[in-house]
């Protein structure tokens, strides 16, 4: 966990305003009729917590959380908790609905939801943050559970509070229900190669998206904005695969050295130990504005929504925008983006190689039989792939961006779980 710091830069724009912007985008191509579209455009549950917790100085103090359902119709819904004092209803609402967008576009037999406190994690001593995170769990309790909703890690969280969560949730049943979270460490029921399992997924969707445009990806220059789990994971396996990472930053600012940044396993650690990106003689300190910037072949945003916007995106010098982040790009700067001809794979699609392992670890745990990491990374490999060749084909047919295309195959699927459900009652 790379926990977020206050005075981090806030997102520019309302996401919850950008999802509803994309999904009407392509609700507007497929035809959907005017009750469909209130249907998709809400969220289906929206619970807020003010919730207290002791501090280590005796001192009692109230933090919010969220849990939101966008929706169920293809199955338990599934997505990530986030700690971040950026944390606002509208964000959760936005991740939600992306998290179903996500799922179906991969075919996983999941409904979007997201949730999130307003805290920095990084202000708080571990007891505080465990406290913190089982009074949530048990004031979330009412809505989580491995048939309903199972929550995952996502900015400024990990296995460790995954496992206070499994804990807590446990302690109330009576039993342990492993199931009930995802990202949890392999001791408790984790999967073997979920913590990589976002960063791996970018990988592969790098090497398709590079071979979809005839670029090659041994030697390209790659700029990452965000060195927590998915960008220090991809920064590492795409220099595996032969690119040249030259940029990676924090909330803190970047570093840029043009001949690539060197050891990047060495770089995780000392990250990992100091908290954030070391100082030194590896690059050139710039800004994350600056990254975003660069004269790179591929640019990986893996931070905050809203970072390439409609003052930045003529700006950007990169072939290919791979979206690890979630909504990184706003719906102004796809339209530059694409006018510009930036190749943009968008974040439901880059980003899905960790819903995608969590549903292993989902099944793993419900069937108490759990795989070996070359078949999990087999099996992740395969299904993001598969994903991504029915994406590009719907775009080589319909024209536009991979991301209407993406959006245009994930609003289908649930549009189609919806009609045949029926509505109740
Ligand atoms: P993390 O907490 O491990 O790391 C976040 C990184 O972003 C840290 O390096 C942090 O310093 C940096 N950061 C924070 N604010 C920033 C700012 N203003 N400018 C630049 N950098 C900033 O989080 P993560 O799990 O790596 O998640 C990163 C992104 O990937 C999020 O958008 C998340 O929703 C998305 N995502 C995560 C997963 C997952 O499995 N963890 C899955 C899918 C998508």
């Amino acid at each position: 966990m790379t926990p977020t710091t206050a005075g981090a830069q806030a997102p520019a724009e309302n996401p919850f305003q950008n999802a509803i912007e994309q999904f009407d985008a392509v609700a507007e191509k497929l035809g959907l009729d005017d009750g469909m579209r209130q249907v998709l455009r809400h969220c289906k549950r929206e619970f807020t917590v003010n919730f207290p917790v002791q501090m280590d100085d005796g001192s009692i103090r109230v933090f919010t959380g969220y849990r939101v359902h966008h929706n169920e119709a293809r199955g338990p819904v599934k997505g990530g908790l986030r700690y971040s004092l950026n944390v606002s209803l509208d964000e959760v609402r936005a991740l939600s609905m992306w998290m179903t967008w996500k799922c179906a576009v991969t075919g996983l037999p999941y409904g979007g939801a997201k949730g999130g406190v307003i805290v920095d994690p990084r202000a708080l001593s571990r007891r505080e943050l465990e406290r913190l995170t089982r009074r949530f769990a048990a004031e979330i309790g009412l809505l989580i559970g491995p048939d309903q909703d199972v929550p995952a890690p996502d900015m400024g969280t990990d296995g460790q509070v995954m496992a206070w969560i499994m804990d807590t949730y446990s302690m109330m049943h009576g039993h342990s229900v492993p199931a009930v979270v995802t990202g949890k460490p392999v001791t408790i029921g984790g999967s073997s190669g979920r913590v990589e399992a976002t960063g791996r997924g970018v990988l592969f969707i790098t090497q398709q998206a590079c071979a979809q445009i005839g670029m090659s990806l041994e030697g390209a220059r790659v700029a990452i904005q965000g060195f927590g789990n998915v960008g220090s994971i991809a920064a590492k396996l795409i220099t595996e695969a032969g690119g040249k990472v030259v940029a990676v930053s924090d909330s803190k600012g970047a570093i840029y050295a043009p001949d690539g940044l060197g050891d990047i396993g060495e770089l995780i650690a000392r990250t990992r130990s100091q908290g954030f990106i070391p100082d030194g003689h590896l690059g050139k300190h710039i800004t994350n504005q600056e990254l975003l910037e660069l004269p790179v072949d591929i640019l990986i945003p893996a931070a905050l929504e809203g970072q390439i916007h409609g003052g930045n995106a003529a700006k950007v010098q990169a072939r290919m925008i791979i979206e690890a982040a979630n909504g990184p790009t706003t719906p102004e700067a796809d339209r530059i983006l694409a006018a510009k001809g930036v190749y943009v794979v968008p974040d439901i699609l880059a980003n899905a190689g960790g819903v995608i392992v969590s549903y292993f670890e989902w099944v793993q745990d419900l069937q108490s039989f759990f795989w070996e990491e070359d078949e999990v990374n087999v099996k992740l490999k395969r299904i993001i792939e598969r994903a991504f060749g029915e994406v590009a084909a719907i775009q080589a047919e319909a024209g536009g961006t991979m991301r209407e295309a993406a959006y245009m195959l994930a609003v289908q699927r649930v549009v189609e779980a919806t009609q045949v459900r029926g509505i109740f009652p």
